[in-house]
C-alpha cells in the first residue's frame, strides 16, 4: 500500500489562541512550544499571557522563524481578559479554529489539613474556572465556522496532567484541579459534539520546564522523576507540544473526549 504524504503545514488556514504562552526569559514552557509549532504548521498563533511581554518574546521566536503570531495580555481568571482575548482573534484574525486551554499553576500547598482555602479558591479559579470562560466565548466564534473536515468547526485542547488521573503527590491542590479538568474536557465533548466542536485534554508526565525548574528542583528529585518513566528518559515541552499539535489538527477529527497521556508510560506502573 501507498501511504498518504506526510501532511506538512495541516494547519495552514486556521487560526488558533494560546494562553500562558510565555515562559520565563527564553525557557521552554509548553505554552510557548505549543505555540511555535502550531506555527511551524501554518496556524496564526495568538499567545496570551499575564505576563505580556514572555508572549511577546514567544511571538518574536515565531516570526524569526516565518510564522504568523501576536501577543495579548489576559489573565484567565477575569472573565473580562477571556471575553477580549477570543474578541481579539476575532477583530484580528477573522476567525477562530483552535483554543489551547494550557494555564495551569501549581495552586494551594499541602494537604485537605494544611492548605489555606483563600489560595486553594484562588487556584481553582486559574485553572479550572478559566478554561471554562474560555471556552464560553471561544466556541460561538468556532461556531461561525463552516463545517470542515469531518464536520469540524472548532476544537479544545485542554493542558490537564497525570495529576489529574492519579492522586500521588503530597499536594491536594494540583491533582483535584487537573483531575476536574479531565472530566471537565469529557463533558465539553459530550455538550458540543453535535456541534462539530472537539475537545480533548494531554495528560503529561514531568517535564522540565521553567514551572518546575523555577521551584529550584534539586538533581537527585529530577533523576528520580526520569527514572520512574517506562522510557527512562526526560522530557520537555515539545513532548507536550507534539501531542497537542496532533489533537489540533484535522488528523485528530474522530478524536474527542479523550485524555492523551504524554508521560514516558509513567501510567502504566502501580
Ligand atoms: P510555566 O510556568 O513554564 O508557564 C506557564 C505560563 O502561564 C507562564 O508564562 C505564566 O505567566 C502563565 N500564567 C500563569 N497564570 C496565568 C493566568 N492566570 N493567566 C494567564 N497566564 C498565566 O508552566 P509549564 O510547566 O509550561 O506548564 C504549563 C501547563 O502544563 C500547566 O497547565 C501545567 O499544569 C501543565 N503541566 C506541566 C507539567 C510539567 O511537568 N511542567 C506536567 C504536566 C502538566
Amino acid at each position: 500500500t501507498v501511504l498518504p504524504p506526510r501532511p506538512s503545514r495541516r494547519l495552514d488556514g486556521k487560526v488558533a489562541i494560546v494562553t500562558g504562552a510565555g515562559s520565563l526569559g527564553d525557557g521552554l514552557g509548553n505554552g510557548r512550544a505549543i505555540s511555535i509549532l502550531l506555527a511551524e504548521d501554518g496556524a496564526t498563533v495568538l499567545c496570551a499571557d499575564r505576563d505580556l511581554a514572555t508572549a511577546e518574546r514567544t511571538v518574536e521566536m515565531i516570526v524569526q522563524e516565518g510564522g504568523k503570531a501576536a501577543s495579548v495580555y489576559a489573565d484567565v481568571s477575569s472573565e473580562g481578559d477571556c471575553e477580549k482575548l477570543v474578541k481579539a482573534a476575532e477583530e484580528k484574525f477573522g476567525r477562530l479554529d483552535i483554543l489551547v486551554n494550557n494555564v495551569g499553576i501549581m495552586g494551594a500547598e499541602g494537604t485537605a489539613v494544611e492548605a489555606d482555602a483563600e489560595e486553594w479558591d484562588k487556584g481553582l479559579r486559574i485553572n479550572v474556572t478559566g478554561m471554562m470562560l474560555m471556552a464560553k466565548y471561544a466556541i460561538p466564534l468556532m461556531l461561525k465556522n463552516q463545517p470542515g473536515d469531518g464536520g469540524i468547526r472548532g476544537n479544545i485542547v485542554n493542558m490537564a496532567s497525570i495529576a489529574g488521573l492519579q492522586g500521588g503527590t503530597a499536594h491536594l491542590f494540583y491533582p483535584t484541579s487537573k483531575g476536574a479538568i479531565v472530566n471537565m474536557t469529557r463533558a465539553m465533548a459530550y455538550n458540543h459534539g453535535h456541534e462539530g466542536i472537539r475537545a480533548n485534554c494531554v495528560c503529561p508526565g514531568f517535564l522540565y520546564t521553567p514551572m518546575v525548574a523555577g521551584d529550584g528542583m534539586p538533581d537527585e528529585v529530577r533523576d528520580q522523576r526520569r527514572r520512574q518513566g517506562l522510557l527512562k528518559t526526560e522530557g520537555n515541552a515539545w513532548d507536550c507540544a507534539a501531542a497537542v499539535r496532533f489533537l489540533a489538527s484535522d488528523e485528530a477529527r474522530w478524536i474527542t473526549g479523550t485524555a492523551m497521556t504524554v508521560d514516558a508510560g509513567v501510567t502504566c506502573s502501580y
